[in-house]
């Protein structure tokens, strides 16, 4: 039975990792990772999606890390139920681990709103390697992009598309950007900047319905705005926060 059982490896479960052996070097550690790649950083899928960075260069630990820390790392399994009782997680693929002490580091989950149009093709988060891969795919053939959420994670998205050279109206609820990290000069100045740079922004609106192209409704032809605005687009990222995945 490893001693420690941790579910997620991604800053949080790399950090206890590295906690753990600080204090005890022998303990069994077991590591379980939904994605099947781990050890990137998340903040660099911004410079993925741009061409920046490729995967290599996002690696925030050496691809020994796990064996250099005595580590069993399950990847690309996904547990599905915890037995407290019997101390206990069970994976998807039917396997049970058994645990002294248990990590639950599974982060959170991009919050999706309910709107009509977030099932058409075209519609993406951003905050995962997958996310990241599957839109700079999409982008390939993609000309005009909205994001909705003009936190961290949109102006993050908003970066990367603009240096692929689309088009890009960043939407935002609030009447400032980043409204949760700057004071309002700060917000004004990288606003500005990011005017500069092309991108339309619309502040103290948001986007009402996704709606589909005149030629295929399945795939994302344009936006309806709450302050009545209609904004062409093929594509969509949502980026207005995540919610805890527990
Ligand atoms: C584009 C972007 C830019 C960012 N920029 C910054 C920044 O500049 N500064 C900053 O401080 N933060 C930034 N962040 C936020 C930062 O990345 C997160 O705060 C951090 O990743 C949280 O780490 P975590 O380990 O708690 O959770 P997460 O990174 O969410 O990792 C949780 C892991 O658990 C896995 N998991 C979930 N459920 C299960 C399950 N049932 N079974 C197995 N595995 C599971 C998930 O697949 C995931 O790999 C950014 C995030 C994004 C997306």
């Amino acid at each position: 039975m490893p001693k420690y059982v941790i579910i997620g490896a991604s800053a949080a479960g790399i950090g206890a990792v590295e906690a753990i052996r600080d204090v005890d070097p022998v303990g069994g550690i077991t590591v379980i990772s939904e994605e099947p790649c781990t050890k990137y950083s998340r903040p660099m899928i911004s410079d993925f999606v741009s061409g920046k960075a490729a995967l290599p260069e996002m690696m925030c630990r050496t691809d020994a890390f796990w064996d250099e820390n005595k580590v069993e790392a399950l990847t690309g399994r996904k547990a599905i139920a915890l037995d407290l009782a019997e101390k206990n997680v069970n994976l998807d693929h039917g396997e049970r681990i058994s645990y002294e002490k248990l990590l639950i580091a599974t982060g959170g989950i991009p919050f999706v709103p309910k709107m009509e149009g977030t099932d058409r093709e075209g519609v993406f988060t951003f905050t995962n390697l997958s996310d990241a891969e599957r839109l700079a795919e999409k982008l390939e053939d993609s000309k005009n992009v909205v994001v909705i959420g003009a936190g961290l994670i949109g102006v993050s998205a908003t970066e990367a598309l603009v240096r692929r050279g689309l088009k890009v109206t960043l939407v935002e609820l609030q009447d400032k950007i980043l409204s949760l990290l700057l004071d309002s000069n700060g917000s004004e100045i990288i606003e500005n900047a990011i005017r500069k740079a092309g991108v339309s922004i619309v502040t103290g609106s948001s986007v009402q319905r996704i709606m589909g192209k005149a030629e295929n409704d399945q795939s994302v032809g344009s936006v309806f705005l709450t302050n009545g605005q209609q904004v062409s687009c093929d594509v969509v990222i949502v980026a207005i926060g995540v919610i805890p995945r527990t």
